[in-house]
């Protein structure tokens, strides 16, 4: 593992229990700042989603102990387990879903969810404004978009998006916010941020959630409004 100049080492020195989730989340911190003003951005326009996903229960009150509000989870399901109860306790947490989400689980995250950032198909978009009439509540919304086309991958294909940003606004009278994109693990990822924002640049949308724990920085340059970091800030993720 090569290390960049700042970034936490923890992980290859085995030292993992002993940095706190407060020194984690405040390297992060840094971090963003640091690559805001390199490129003459100011840090407070760029938002730190802290994903929670599969991290047990000590390390999350440990998160929320920081002052951390903003989440993010990919399953609906385990999104709940983790965060009913404490969204009680904690009235200004920012709920967003960046996973792929099942149309027969739109009511369910409608219900839980502020922000939505996997819209990616017709189908999806009416099940979710159906949902949204019924609840009377409306998540923001993203739209995911598949930039290096993998066919495995979720998202819009890029030569699709203006046609789908159309319909849903046309057909499911649905307001997008936002682009996010999940770069291929093999490839560079500054060109598919790049790409990002340009389309979201050519379509009259403003907010970015691209970056994850090994490129926010580079997302940041690119011009990301919203990066999502999660085993650096809350350590490895145990699925064993
Ligand atoms: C898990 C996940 C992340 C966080 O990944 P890390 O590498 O742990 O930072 C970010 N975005 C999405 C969509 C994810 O599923």
């Amino acid at each position: 593992m090569i290390l960049r100049e700042g970034e936490l080492c923890a992980s290859n020195i085995g030292m993992t229990d002993e940095l706190s989730i407060l020194d984690r989340r405040n390297e992060i911190l840094s971090r963003i700042q640091s690559a805001a003003q390199s490129v003459g951005r100011d840090h407070n326009d760029i938002i730190l989603t802290a994903v929670s996903k599969v991290q047990p229960d000590d390390r999350i009150d440990a998160m929320l102990a920081t002052g951390q509000r903003v989440y993010g989870e990919n399953r609906v399901q385990e999104a709940y387990s983790r965060w009913e109860q404490r969204r009680e306790e904690f009235p200004d947490l920012e709920l967003r879903l960046i996973g792929p989400l099942q149309t027969n689980k739109s009511e369910e995250a409608v219900a839980l969810f502020d922000v939505i950032e996997t819209l990616d198909r017709p189908k999806l978009a009416k099940t979710l404004s159906a949902a949204m009439q019924k609840l009377g509540k409306h998540p923001r919304l993203f739209v995911q978009v598949n930039t290096g086309e993998e066919p495995q991958k979720a998202g819009v294909l890029p030569h699709d998006l203006s046609t789908f940003l159309k319909l849903v606004k046309d057909d499911n009278g649905l307001t997008i916010e936002g682009l996010m994109c999940i770069p291929p693990v093999d490839e560079p990822a500054g060109p598919h941020f790049a790409f990002l924002r340009k389309l979201a640049n050519e379509n009259g949308l403003f907010k970015l959630s691209m970056g994850m724990s090994s490129d926010f920085e580079t997302a940041i340059r690119f011009g990301a409004t919203h990066v999502r970091v999660g085993s650096a800030m809350f350590g490895e993720r145990d699925y064993t």
